[in-house]
């Protein structure tokens, strides 16, 4: 942490109300390249997450009572700040992550992006007029912030998961409590000290760092303070909450799972495909939501795709991320990469092939070669699973009806991808694909304009663009009557 210019964006204790909150055990947070220690950090638990519920609410009158150009001004101030940190925010991020520091700093610019276009957007909430059905009444609709939210989130995008909840949230007027993701939990605490730096009131954003996930997210889900709560994570603990939230029926909103098809049909830029593949893939370290998991490939030019595909994926280069020239980093533990290699080891004994890696890489036990498998069908682990890690299963497929059929055979619909230049097949598939977000001969498709989401068991609610400030707020609806004389 010494090469930071800013050493004060270290923090070890949670943020709630407006100071640092230090409690009695630690927790250790250890950068997965090398597994050494980065920083302890204390541990908060239920107390301090109904202190936290306790002090949003505090603070919404305060917040919600606010113009919008006034919680735009702050936001503003928010955004700016964690621009001019980039850097020391990326190496943090980088230290207790691992993504190499051009992602971590990518994903610094992304998250704050969210701040920047939420605090514009605070500022169209507009309502409706609607024609009454009856000459002496008159129907207007308004809108207003649902209050408190409470938010768990993952570890494979520390700062962005919270940034694209928080952005919206403080935009719409609610105030906020996250609990970060027990192994990434400074790069919330940096957040949280430039939110103050920002002039944002103290219990608007609130920040409750511990590991006893159940316990904290029991109250995060069931408080009766807490009108909203939004995750990103796994289905099966997304599932779970949405039960807990039904108690006080919460409104809720769900980043969970995907298991995105990318297809490349006989027509496809080759080239194009593979550089799309390549980022949408292999980016920190296979560990998106959004990741490719299957690459589905037109039977004619699958010879051709794969030899191209793999003299690309050859070519990544793995190590710390915060070493130069370093393009796929460690995955987040050592058990993630045993995971992974259940998923490989099971897929071969099916029948799978390795062309590509394949195996733990000598770098350090975080690390997982960059892989390709062939010969894969859609009834393999590797494919009925979000494999998250650096491993591309390649799929043949003879037509067009076949390849949708494949890509929609998942419980999944987060992301998909596809790769063709006839405009019929674009329009057919862009409408057959059950999934949330497409990208049309394009590998990279998240950005704060954008509304991210996903179908079926990938959730719901929408993070970003004009439709994600409807989450974090209620349709008032006003009936005036009594106007004709
Ligand atoms: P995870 O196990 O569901 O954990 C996510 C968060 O939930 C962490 O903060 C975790 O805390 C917490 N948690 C775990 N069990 C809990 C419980 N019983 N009660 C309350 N909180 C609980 O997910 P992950 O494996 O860390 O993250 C990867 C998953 O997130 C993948 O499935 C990925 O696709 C998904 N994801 C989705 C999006 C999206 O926008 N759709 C974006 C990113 C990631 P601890 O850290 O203490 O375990």
């Amino acid at each position: 942490m010494h090469s930071l210019k800013d050493q004060q964006l270290v923090k070890n204790f949670s943020y709630i109300n407006g100071s640092w909150h230090s409690s009695e055990t630690n927790l250790a947070v250890n950068n997965p390249a090398t597994g050494e220690l980065v920083a302890n950090v204390s541990n908060a638990g239920i107390a301090e997450t109904e202190l936290a519920i306790k002090a949003a609410k505090s603070a919404y009158k305060m917040w919600s009572g606010k113009s919008a150009n006034e919680r735009a001004v702050l936001m503003r101030n928010w955004f700016n700040l964690m621009m001019e940190h980039q850097d020391d925010l990326g190496k943090i991020l980088t230290l207790e992550q691992g993504k190499p520091l051009a992602e971590a700093k990518g994903e610094i610019a992304y998250g704050a992006a969210f701040i920047e276009w939420f605090a514009e957007e605070g500022k169209r909430v507009y309502g409706d007029t609607i024609p009454a059905p009856a000459n002496d009444k008159r129907i207007v609709v308004i809108k207003q912030p649902v209050g408190v939210v409470a938010s768990i989130t993952p570890w494979n995008f520390p700062n962005a998961m919270i940034a694209r909840k928080a952005a919206a949230a403080l935009a719409a007027g609610c105030t906020f409590v996250v609990r970060p993701a027990t192994q990434t939990p400074l790069s919330a605490l940096a957040m949280a000290e430039l939110a103050e730096r920002a002039g944002i009131p103290a219990g608007v954003f609130n920040v409750v760092v511990g590991d006893d996930a159940r316990g904290m997210g029991k109250v995060l889900t069931e408080h009766p303070d807490v009108a909203k709560f939004t995750f990103t994570g796994s289905t099966p603990v997304g599932k779970a909450l949405i039960s807990q939230c039904a108690s006080t029926v919460k409104k809720v909103s769900m980043e969970l799972g995907g298991n995105a098809p990318f297809i490349v049909f006989a027509d496809a830029d080759l080239d194009a495909a593979v550089q799309g593949a390549l980022a949408s893939k292999y980016r920190n370290a296979g560990q998106t939501c959004v990741c490719t998991n299957r690459i589905l490939v037109h039977q004619d030019v699958m010879e051709a795709f794969s030899e191209k595909f793999a003299q690309a994926v050859s070519t990544l280069s793995m190590g710390n991320g915060l070493h130069e020239d370093v393009n796929v980093g460690p995955m987040i533990s050592e058990q993630a990469v045993a995971d992974v290699q259940t998923l490989v080891d099971e897929s071969i004994n099916m029948g799978a092939k390795v062309i590509l890696g394949g195996k733990i890489e000598q770098a350090g036990s975080c690390f997982y070669q960059p892989t390709i498998l062939t010969n894969v069908t859609n009834d393999m682990p590797v494919a009925s699973n979000e494999i998250f890690g650096p491993v591309s299963p390649l799929i043949s497929f003879a037509n067009e009806a076949e390849a949708l059929a494949l890509a929609n055979d998942t419980e999944y619909g987060l992301a998909a991808y596809f790769y063709s230049r006839d405009i019929g097949v674009i329009w057919r598939v862009a409408e057959g694909l059950e999934f949330g977000m497409i990208g049309i001969n394009e590998g990279i498709i998240s950005n704060a304009a954008a509304p991210f989401g996903g179908v079926k068991q990938s959730g719901n609610g929408r993070e970003g663009s004009k439709y994600g400030l409807d989450d974090y707020m209620e349709i008032k609806y006003l009936c005036m009557g009594g106007i004709d004389k």
